[in-house]
């Protein structure tokens, strides 16, 4: 059984996740409006990777606890640019990392051992997604021209 306070922070993350696949959704809508349909494609793939961590803390809650949703935040919907989309992705990202760091403390203090075993899955997959976030930085920021950031947006849609 999950203490309160380790329940409230699981079913808080659990609002974090979702809001991340509805940002990502929204960032998706952007690109599609831009006629990027490579880049459309990523974040879709990454709405629905967000949906899958949602689903696996709203799993480990019904097993251990009471799921709770709480209202999920409108998402912002416009951006200056390509690079400021995948730039917001990152800091997006390593703000979700410190709320699993923060999930981590409250699993130590709480002595809850296993709880602190299951997010260490989330703590591996936060490395990977500012990693991914940073590769792709990258190659928008080196996409000097037109025809270059279609390329960009052509690899993209392979993902
Ligand atoms: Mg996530």
């Amino acid at each position: 059984m999950l203490t309160k306070k380790m329940e409230d922070a699981l079913n808080g993350q659990v609002n974090a996740e979702l809001y991340s696949s509805y940002l990502y959704l929204a960032m998706g809508a952007y690109f599609d409006a831009a006629k990027r349909p490579g880049m459309s494609h990523w974040m879709r793939q990454q709405a629905k990777e967000e949906q899958v961590h949602g689903m696996k803390l709203f799993d480990y809650l019904a097993q251990n606890g009471r799921v709770k949703l709480s209202a999920i935040d409108a998402p912002p919907g416009e951006w200056s640019s390509p690079l400021a989309v995948f730039e917001a992705v990152l800091t997006h990202e390593k703000k979700v990392t410190g709320l699993i760091n923060g999930l981590v403390q409250v699993a130590k203090s709480e002595q809850d051992a296993a709880t602190e075993r299951f997010l260490a899955w989330f703590v591996k997959e936060q490395e990977e997604e500012e990693e991914s976030a940073e590769k792709v930085i990258k190659l928008v920021a080196a996409a000097g021209n037109a025809q270059a950031l279609a390329a960009v947006d052509a690899e993209l849609g392979k993902r």
